[in-house]
C-alpha cells in the first residue's frame, strides 16, 4: 500500500511537471528534416529536405506573430546530424520541439498525414498539433502514433515529428509542391501549439 501511495504521488508530480511545462514554454525549436547530401524522400525534383525547410520557415513566421521565440536547427540546405539536432533542442529549457518531415513509401498510393511522439509528456502536444493540422489540410488522417525516432526519443522537452504527406504519391506530391498546402500545414501546426499551450 505504501508503495502504491508513493506511485500515486510520483505520478501526480509527473503530471504537474508536464502541465507546468506546457503552460510556461515560450520557445519552439523547429527542426526541418534532412538537408545537404541527405535529401530525404524524393520523387523527380521534389525533395523532402526542401519541403521541410520551406514549411519550417512558414511555421516560424506564424509562431513569431503569436509571440513565440523560435529556433531552427538549420536555416538552409546543409547537413546536420541527428545528435546535433537533439543537442540544440536540449539546450533550451522552457521549450518544445517540432520536427518536420515528409513521407515516402514503396506503394505509390500511400498518402495522408501522421504525427509521432515518443514520451508521455509529448502525447498532448502531438494530439493538439495533429488535430489542428487536419482542420487546415483536408487530406487522409493517418493518426497520432508512437515511434522511437531518434530526435523525439532523445530530446528532454516535449517533442513531436510531423510527417506532412507523401512525396511518393502522385496526388499528394502535387499538393506538397503548392505553397498554399505548405502554408496550411504550417498554420495547422502553429494553431496546435497554441492549443497545447492553452491546455
Ligand atoms: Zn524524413
Amino acid at each position: 500500500m505504501k508503495s502504491f501511495i508513493k506511485f500515486i504521488s510520483v505520478a501526480a508530480l509527473c503530471a504537474f511537471g508536464a502541465a507546468a511545462n506546457a503552460a510556461s514554454f515560450r520557445t519552439v525549436v523547429i527542426d526541418p528534416g534532412h538537408g545537404g547530401f541527405d535529401n530525404g524522400g524524393l520523387w523527380g525534383r521534389v525533395y523532402e529536405k526542401h519541403l521541410a525547410l520551406d514549411t519550417a520557415a512558414r511555421l516560424e513566421a506564424h509562431l513569431r506573430q503569436m509571440g513565440y521565440n523560435t529556433v531552427l536547427t538549420r536555416r538552409s540546405d546543409y547537413f546536420i546530424s541527428l545528435p546535433q539536432r537533439v543537442n540544440i533542442a536540449n539546450s533550451y529549457k522552457n521549450a518544445i520541439f517540432v520536427s518536420i518531415h515528409f513521407n515516402h513509401a514503396e506503394s505509390g498510393s500511400a498518402n495522408g498525414i501522421e504525427t509521432y511522439y515518443n514520451t508521455p509528456q509529448s502525447q498532448a502536444l502531438a494530439a493538439n498539433v495533429h488535430r489542428s493540422i487536419m482542420r487546415k489540410a483536408h487530406v487522409i488522417d493517418r493518426g497520432v502514433k508512437t515511434a522511437r525516432f531518434y530526435v523525439i526519443r532523445n530530446t528532454t522537452i516535449p517533442s513531436i515529428l510531423v510527417e506532412g504527406g507523401f512525396v511518393s504519391c502522385c496526388d499528394e506530391r502535387n499538393r506538397l509542391k503548392s505553397g498554399w498546402y505548405r502554408e496550411a500545414l504550417a498554420q495547422g501546426i502553429a494553431d496546435g501549439i497554441q492549443r497545447f499551450k492553452g491546455n
